[in-house]
């Protein structure tokens, strides 16, 4: 009996508790964009990955939808997948911990409001974890997405041109990388535009993690029409 149970709580808590920073399967890219929807911006990089039949995930902060809530419905309309990156966009090590959850909580609300998918990958702000953080992506039901590549346009590639982030992306080894960047950011799709072609030159397929991954728990309902207290019983579930 104990054993059962330990299984069951080994079983439980390690897919949380490691965060993911590759890819399981070889040959493959995941893109991410963190910190949209942006009403100018998005778009334009849903139209680049269109173009090169590249799929992504992106991580929206839950305050950042009113700014263009339609663009939830139609990143996944266009094949991509959504993921929880908090409400605030606080450090989350810098919450107490009923704030803490609360804001992971809030912020897949926000998501599910809008397009009725329920997160099932988190990815903390600025990428900050500390033992609370890991335990409320458990409590909350996620699992801990990191990266392991980054465009760092935020960060030191800041005065950056598209080009040398480009050539700073490709020095990276992205046979089963998880890639950074933000869609909010006007200098991304002309970063994608010069390295798709590139990693499909390479025989890297972007496309096929998102398709093939449950990157939603549940079901999506996009015909059928979400009532508020159906929205609260599931996601309180
Ligand atoms: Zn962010």
């Amino acid at each position: 009996m104990v054993h059962v149970v330990f299984r069951a709580l080994v079983k439980r808590c390690i897919p949380a508790v490691v965060a993911m920073d590759r890819l399981r399967a070889h040959g493959q890219v995941l893109l991410t964009f963190d910190d949209g929807p942006d009403p100018e911006h998005t778009p334009r990089v849903l139209d680049v990955l269109d173009s090169f039949g590249a799929r992504g995930l992106f991580f929206v902060p839950g305050l950042r939808i009113p700014r263009a809530p339609h663009l939830l419905r139609e990143i996944v309309d266009r094949g991509h997948a959504l993921g929880n990156h908090g409400y605030s966009h606080r450090p989350l090590p810098t919450l107490r911990w009923a704030d803490l959850v609360a804001d992971i909580e809030t912020g897949r609300r926000a998501i599910f409001d809008e397009t009725g998918i329920r997160t099932r990958f988190l990815r903390p702000p600025f990428g900050a974890t500390n033992g609370p953080v890991l335990a409320a992506t458990w409590h909350t039901g996620h699992r801990l997405m990191l990266w392991s590549a980054d465009t760092m346009e935020y960060g030191r590639h800041r005065q950056a041109t598209a080009a040398m982030m480009a050539s700073h992306l490709l020095s990276y080894r992205l046979d089963r990388a998880i890639v950074l960047s933000h869609d909010d950011h006007p200098v991304i799709p002309d970063v994608l535009r010069q390295v798709l072609p590139a990693l499909r030159a390479a025989n890297l397929d972007v496309a096929g993690a998102v398709g093939a991954l449950p990157w939603h728990l549940g079901a999506r309902s996009t015909s059928t029409v979400v009532e508020a207290g159906d929205v609260r019983d599931r996601i309180s579930a």
